[in-house]
């Protein structure tokens, strides 16, 4: 059974492409077969893991608009994960999808033509509630949200939630909050976990364990177009490995994912 994975926050640089890319690498190490899909017209997980948007022909875009087959866009990885790209096509899919009837479920449809080839399917939605996100929403089983521990990482959880439930309500009842992801964390100091503590708190939401640690070495991997996993031993690739093993074997033994306590 292909289990799909969508990571959502409207908030921009809450590290959604980091960890789609870093959780992609890391359960593709556990001989997992992992299928990632780009729905940011930006293109960042794209970029990260070796293609260049601007040079693609067909993207993610064509697939949703049924213009082209999932399975004739996919491309390789070096990191072992196969990839549905996206370019900056699909800044106009929202518009040309707003036209459509059921234009939540567009990949969805597309995913059922492939799902079977993988063992997990990670979505790596974009920085709004549109109709792009609430397609990835629509196609997956569980969604992350992951939250960069700072001053007012709660702006806009509530309105996520808000979309979450209605997306259950209508296009996805299956549709299951996992929890967050608290990623470009700072262990060193209180005010991280006080954060934590108090988005938790206020949502009800529980963290998945372990909080991934801030490190240079993730703004060195997205800038150069190389995964932050190859080669790599820095705390932060590693807490992505044991944050993959936490998913993983919730999604294979049944376990239910651990959590966090941030006080
Ligand atoms: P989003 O997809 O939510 O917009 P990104 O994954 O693009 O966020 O991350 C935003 C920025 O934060 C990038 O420059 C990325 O390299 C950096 N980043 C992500 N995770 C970490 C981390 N654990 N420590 C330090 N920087 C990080
Ligand atoms: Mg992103």
């Amino acid at each position: 059974m292909t289990r799909k994975l969508a990571v959502a926050n409207q908030k921009g640089g809450v590290a959604k492409t980091t960890t789609v890319a870093s959780l992609g690498a890391a359960l593709a190490d556990l001989d997992v077969s992992v299928l990632v899909v780009d729905l940011d017209p930006q293109g960042c997980l794209t970029f990260s893991l070796g293609h260049d948007p601007d040079q693609l022909e067909v993207s993610v875009h064509d697939v949703l608009l049924g213009d082209e087959e999932i399975a004739d866009v996919l491309l390789d990885t070096e990191d072992n994960v196969t990839l549905l790209p996206a370019t900056i096509d699909l800044a106009g899919a929202e518009a040309l999808l707003l036209m459509r009837p059921g234009r939540e479920y567009a990949l969805k449809r597309a995913l059922a033509e492939v799902a079977e080839d993988y063992d997990v399917v990670l979505i790596d939605c974009p920085p709004s509630l549109g109709v792009l996100t609430l397609n990835g929403l629509t196609a997956a089983d569980e969604v992350i949200v992951p939250l960069q521990c700072e001053t007012l990482a709660h702006r806009g959880v509530g309105q996520l939630l808000r979309t979450v439930r209605e997306v259950q309500q209508i296009t996805n009842p299956a549709l299951t909050m996992l929890g967050a992801a608290a990623t470009i964390f700072d262990a060193r100091t209180t005010h991280s976990r006080d954060v934590l503590s108090d988005v938790t708190d206020r949502y009800d939401l529980p963290v998945l364990d372990p909080p991934i640690p801030r490190t240079v070495r993730f703004a060195e991997a997205s800038a150069s177009g190389s995964s932050v996993m190859r080669g790599r031993k820095n705390k932060g690739a590693n807490a992505y490995r044991s944050l993959a093993e936490n998913l993983w074997k919730h999604w294979d033994a049944g376990e239910p994912v651990r959590t966090f306590e941030p006080s």
